[in-house]
């Protein structure tokens, strides 16, 4: 698999699809770095900057932060990491047809390309499962059920908008993680060490 150094990879899934994890997996064995967008929001407010006070109740309530935080936030960290040569892979950003459309702008700024979206998918009866097994602050079920609904009403748009520009590569999520990290590598072309 050849990376250049400016290859931007983005992984999108619902909550409780897996993907922070599939993220991680897949950055260790090709030695990307992972840029998580929730674990920086959550950094953010328990550090109490003046960004993680203004996302704090959205985070709490299950709503996505206002767009020009989640630019701010993850951009500048992207712009960073990109000028240190790293190959990244983006965790929960963009997460709006906004964000992605900003990233778009940004892009060539930041002499990077998208290679590919990875959409991690499961079945809406599955990822109820798996959130009553988990044990996050955001995890109560009512919070659990806004989480899912913006995802179906404000993310989900973004799989076709890189499925028609032919950068989607959609992912069985409903499968042992070691399968779904093995159907992720082979997608991108890399071959398993
Ligand atoms: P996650 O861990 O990816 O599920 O993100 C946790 C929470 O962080 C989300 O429920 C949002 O409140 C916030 N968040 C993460 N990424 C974004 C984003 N790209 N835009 C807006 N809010 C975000």
């Amino acid at each position: 698999m050849v990376v250049h150094p400016h290859d931007l990879y983005i992984m999108v899934g619902p909550p409780n699809s897996g993907k922070g994890t599939q993220a991680h997996l897949i950055a260790d064995e090709l030695g990307f770095v992972h840029l998580s967008s929730g674990k920086a929001f959550r950094d953010a407010v328990e550090s109490g900057t003046q960004l993680g006070c203004m996302a704090r109740s959205y985070l709490e309530a299950g709503e996505l932060a206002p767009d020009p935080l989640a630019i701010d936030l993850i951009l500048d960290r992207l712009r960073e990491l990109a000028v240190g040569g790293d190959t990244t892979i983006l965790d929960g950003f963009p997460r709006s047809l906004q964000q992605a459309e900003e990233l778009d702008r940004r892009l060539v700024e930041m002499g990077l390309r998208i290679r590919a979206v990875v959409s991690i998918e499961v079945s809406e009866n599955e990822l109820l499962r798996r959130a009553a097994d988990r044990g996050r602050a955001d995890d109560r079920p009512e919070v659990v059920s806004r989480r899912l609904g913006v995802y179906w009403d404000i993310t989900s748009p973004l799989i076709d908008f890189y499925r028609q520009r032919g950068q989607l590569i959609q992912i069985n999520g409903e499968q042992p993680v070691d399968a779904v990290t093995r159907d992720i590598l082979a997608a991108v072309g890399a071959r398993i060490r």
